[in-house]
């Protein structure tokens, strides 16, 4: 973890890196810091950014309408057929566009007991197929309670599908171990791995490497990017990532227009914009290459396209 005194820039005042502190932790590698230089699209992303204490109107603590849709366990049901595990509070980094950074998570601490009861309420519903593993990060959990939940989700008839949203093959990953390939491969269930890669210079060798060993389990290895202004929001940028995410095996799924989360508003890009990028990647890209312009809305009984 980086010290936050290294991340001062020199236009900040020390109190205004605490303030954002206070709101929403730094937390990123020191792999990140030395690999990047801080005016590289990659490091804004994990940065803190003094624009994070302004608030237009419609920026709050739940853009997309969660704490609504959770029930006890910590699962949380939006759409038909499939529901998202709360895994775990933590992250490998802290992305400053999160959109669940003032998501409740005292409650939805990782132990066995809480996933206890969420497993319960799977059981119980059989119009669920698939399910999320998500957080925070659910590479955060160690192998063993990772193993825990594979093998009661396998347990339970109706469940077909185990999917898992993770930043970590991208920012760490050594955390792909043999154990975590282990229980990918030897599960009944269908795997899908959604990575979270914004940027084509996040995959390095080593990156491609990891996501590679994850496809050789035979699991599904997709991608969910979110547009964010002078991070990712041009076509070169987005072309080239795809291109190098399929290199790597992984096929790109989502580009999400930004969640109006608490501090996220200079990474905003307009949908007109956004409408325009992709249209010109269509135009430049093959079809599987070209991922879904998608929008999650709270309320909505899907995700907008
Ligand atoms: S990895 Fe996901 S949950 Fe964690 S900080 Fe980033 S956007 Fe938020």
């Amino acid at each position: 973890m980086a010290e936050l005194s290294a991340l001062q820039q020199p236009y900040y005042e020390a109190t205004t890196l605490q303030q954002i502190e206070q709101l929403f932790p730094v937390r990123l590698s020191k792999e990140l810091l030395s690999d990047f230089k801080f005016d590289h699209p990659v490091l804004k992303q994990y940065l803190p950014d003094a624009r994070e204490l302004i608030n237009p109107d419609g920026y709050g603590e739940d853009p997309v309408g969660d704490r609504e849709a959770t029930s006890a366990g910590g699962l949380l049901k939006k759409y038909q057929h499939r529901a998202l595990l709360i895994t775990t509070n933590t992250c490998p980094v802290h992305c400053r566009y999160c959109f669940r950074k003032d998501y409740p998570y005292s409650r939805e601490t990782p132990n066995q007991h809480r996933y206890e009861t969420a497993l319960a309420a799977v059981k119980k519903d059989h119009s669920l197929n698939e399910i999320i593993l998500s957080g925070g990060d659910p590479l955060s959990l160690d192998d063993d309670l990772l193993s825990y939940l594979f093998t009661s989700l396998a347990a339970i008839e109706h469940i077909q599908t185990v999917r898992v949203h993770t930043k970590f093959p991208s920012i760490y990953p050594q955390r792909v171990t043999d154990a975590l390939l282990s229980i990918l491969a030897t599960t009944r269930l269908n795997t899908v791995v959604v990575l979270h890669i914004n940027h084509p210079d996040e995959i390095t060798a080593s990156v491609k490497y990891a996501a590679e060993q994850i496809k050789h389990t035979n699991t599904t290895t997709l991608n969910q990017a979110v547009l964010l202004r002078d991070v990712n929001d041009a076509t070169d940028t987005l072309a080239e990532l795809s291109h190098r995410l399929f290199s790597a095996g992984i096929l790109p799924y989502y580009l999400h227009l930004l969640d109006k989360a608490r501090g996220t508003h200079h990474f905003h890009v307009e949908r007109a914009r956004a409408e325009i990028i992709m249209q010109q990647l269509k135009q430049r890209l093959p079809g599987y290459l070209v991922p879904k312009l998608a929008q999650e809305l709270s309320g909505h009984a899907s995700k907008d396209y």
